[in-house]
């Protein structure tokens, strides 16, 4: 099984994408789109982010044997219900959605009887809009491929030679394993940078200008992550709760004890935790998930 006719729903960083990376690597695959905002449409169409753009989602799914919803993770649902209309019964369903616990449910409740198979792209920059896409942005990623209970297994795998063409490694696991996973490795990340940031922002002892003047003594690197997208970050903060809160609790003990170690000089506690830390970064460089670069090799995209 293979498919031959992709719906895109959301056409921005990651429906964008998608579209671009399809007609690269899958030139025989039909492609059409479809997002909420007339604008975003036009721009789709001129940017050729699909092979056809319609203006109403039903149509846009029309005879496709895959789509893709690539919508904040708030607005799956809805997504999901303004498409029903128009779904082929075999049409496999999927997803982008950062957090896949709350996504399933949407789905499933959107669209029962249908064969859903959320997947989570972990690729992504800071850009957002149909402008942000770019064909490569799965090269050399991980797909992780979350099916429910019970799906068909030629459609799960179907969807993972689909990410496969595209570039990416797939690795298949429990939404809730997912969940947690993505919590410590994304959305805390997240979260601290967005805090970080508004922290230095609020300063009163240090002004705003000294701020950005002196931001490359680290702090730069932060504001890279909180210049993401608003909405969808709230949505994944609402919608992966109970995983960021389980992990939240973790980092906050380790930053309690730095903390700790800081008041009372301890040296050994802080080498110990920063020599660590360095060899972690040393095997994402190693397994090409980096760049060494003090770039981080990513001036090609802004
Ligand atoms: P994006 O660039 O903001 O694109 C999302 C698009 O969907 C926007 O054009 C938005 O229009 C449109 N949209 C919103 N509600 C819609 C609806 N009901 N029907 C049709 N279109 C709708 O966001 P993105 O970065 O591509 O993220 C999309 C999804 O990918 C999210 O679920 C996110 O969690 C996931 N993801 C993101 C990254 C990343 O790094 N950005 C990485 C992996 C996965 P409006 O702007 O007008 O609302």
């Amino acid at each position: 099984m293979s498919f031959s006719h992709v719906a895109i729903i959301g056409l921005g960083l990651l429906g964008g994408s998608i579209g671009l990376a399809v007609e690269e690597h899958l030139p025989d695959v039909k492609t059409t789109g479809y997002d909420a905002d007339p604008k975003v449409r036009e721009r789709a169409r001129q940017r050729g982010l699909a092979g056809t753009i319609a203006d109403d989602p039903a149509e846009a799914v029309r005879g496709a044997d895959l789509v893709i919803l690539c919508v904040p993770v708030g607005a799956m649902e809805e997504a999901a219900k303004a498409i029903a209309p128009g779904l082929d019964r075999q049409a496999v369903i999927s997803d982008v959605g950062s957090s896949k616990e709350s996504v399933a449910k949407s789905l499933a409740k959107a669209l029962p009887g249908h064969t859903i198979i959320p997947a989570h792209p972990v690729a992504g920059t800071e850009q957002s809009g149909p402008d942000a896409g770019f064909a490569s942005l799965f090269q050399q990623r991980w797909c992780i491929v979350t099916p429910p209970k019970g799906a068909q297994e030629d459609s799960v795998a179907a969807l993972a030679r689909f990410w496969q063409q595209l570039g990416s490694t797939v690795e298949v696991m429990t939404p809730e394993h997912h969940d947690m996973v993505l919590a410590v490795t994304s959305h805390i990340p997240h979260l601290i940078a967005y805090t970080i940031v508004g922290t230095a922002s609020d300063l009163e002892k240090v002004t705003r200008g000294e701020v950005i003047k002196y931001s490359a003594g680290g702090f730069r690197d932060f504001t890279r992550i909180a210049a993401s997208d608003a909405v969808m970050w709230r949505d994944v903060f609402l919608n992966n709760r109970e995983a960021v809160l389980d992990m939240l609790d973790s980092f906050l003990d380790d930053l309690e004890a730095m903390r700790r170690a800081i008041r009372k000089g301890n040296g050994e506690a802080m080498l110990e935790l920063f020599s660590k830390t360095r060899a972690i970064r040393r095997s994402i460089v190693e397994q090409g998930q980096d760049d060494a670069r003090p770039d981080f090799g990513r001036h090609d995209h802004g």
